[in-house]
């Protein structure tokens, strides 16, 4: 079963809240913010709404700012948000409909209109998230793909130097598995990358990201990781991944590992280093881990 959607809904109105709260309380998860303020707080705090009712007329921030202060926010700007509002004149529809909300709908409250479109919107959204997901996802393992593994590692990298944090990255090539496909058929030697795929994405935080890299190449961001936890990590997936003996099947798996320093300080130079380590573990006689040490 699906998690239900997060509904956040904002009025400075006690009762208000829990007018549209009752209605949606069944289907939803609902979580209310009593005037602009505590809904900008509310808006950007995890599991993220999926959809926002927002109240225009309220002091301190009216909801047409706090709609605009959210699109503006590259955490909150993709959530929708439905005006509901006291105010029925076109222009303001018009208005509102321009700062981008999705919906507006106008007091007093009518149960079966709020239900309606909630839902409409949750659905829209929910799609929206899943054709995401499979964009930026491999289809085989449903780990990221190459391409969101560059993005993603091009902005942990800028951030870490910012921050002068740690960020280590792993690469794991499986040993021989040429040899898999050839003995074995091309979907065994899938069903091996998928279960591979699984520990790889077990061993990950939610902070990791976890990507294949391209056919038996995997690869693992470890944020605020150093070069020594990065080889425990990699030690512990070695032995993981020689255990699981997928359809009987005895793999094992090579593994470089890289740290951002002062000299490896961007993408291409971390994805050099690691790649330079991987080659070694392979010389060494594969299953073993080797971290890059700098000259
Ligand atoms: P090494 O220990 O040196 O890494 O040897 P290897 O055989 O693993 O490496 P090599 O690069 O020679 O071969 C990789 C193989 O992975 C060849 C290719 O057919 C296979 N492969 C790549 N993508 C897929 C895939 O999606 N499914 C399957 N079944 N095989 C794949
Ligand atoms: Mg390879
Ligand atoms: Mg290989």
């Amino acid at each position: 079963m699906r998690e239900k959607a997060v509904i956040l809904i904002v009025d400075d109105v006690r009762v208000n809240l829990q007018t549209l709260a009752q209605i949606l309380k069944d289907d939803y998860t609902v979580k209310v913010a009593l005037g602009g303020v505590e809904a900008l707080e509310l808006a950007s705090r995890h599991p993220l709404p999926d959809l926002i009712l927002l109240d225009v007329g309220m002091p301190e921030v009216s909801g047409y700012d706090v709609c605009k202060i959210l699109q503006g926010n590259i955490t909150t700007a993709e959530i929708p948000i439905i005006f509901v509002t006291g105010k029925d004149s076109v222009e303001d529809e018009e208005y509102g409909l321009g700062l981008g909300a999705v919906d507006y709908i106008t007091k007093p409250i009518r149960p079966a209109v709020v239900k309606a479109r909630v839902k409409t919107h949750v659905a829209l959204k929910r799609h929206r998230d899943e054709l995401r997901a499979m964009a930026t996802r491999d289809s085989l393992t449903g780990l990221y793909d190459r391409r969101y593994l560059t993005d993603a590692l091009m902005s942990k990298v800028a951030c870490a130097n910012r921050h002068n944090d740690r960020l280590s990255i792993m690469m794991v090539d499986v040993d021989h598995f040429k040899k898999v496909n050839d003995v074995n058929g091309h979907l065994v030697g899938d069903e091996v990358l998928k279960v591979i795929a699984n520990a790889i994405a077990a061993a990950a935080r939610k902070e990791d990201i976890a990507a294949r890299f391209g056919g038996e190449e995997f690869v693992l961001v470890l944020d605020n990781c150093s070069l020594a936890d990065a080889q425990a990590k990699a030690e512990e997936l070695r032995q993981k991944i020689q255990l699981l003996y997928p359809h009987g099947l005895e793999i094992t798996a090579s593994f470089g590992i890289a740290s951002l320093s002062e000299t490896l300080n961007n993408c291409n130079l971390l994805f050099t280093a690691v790649d330079k380590a991987l080659y070694e573990a392979k010389n060494g006689g594969r299953n073993c881990v080797v971290a890059y040490r700098e000259e």
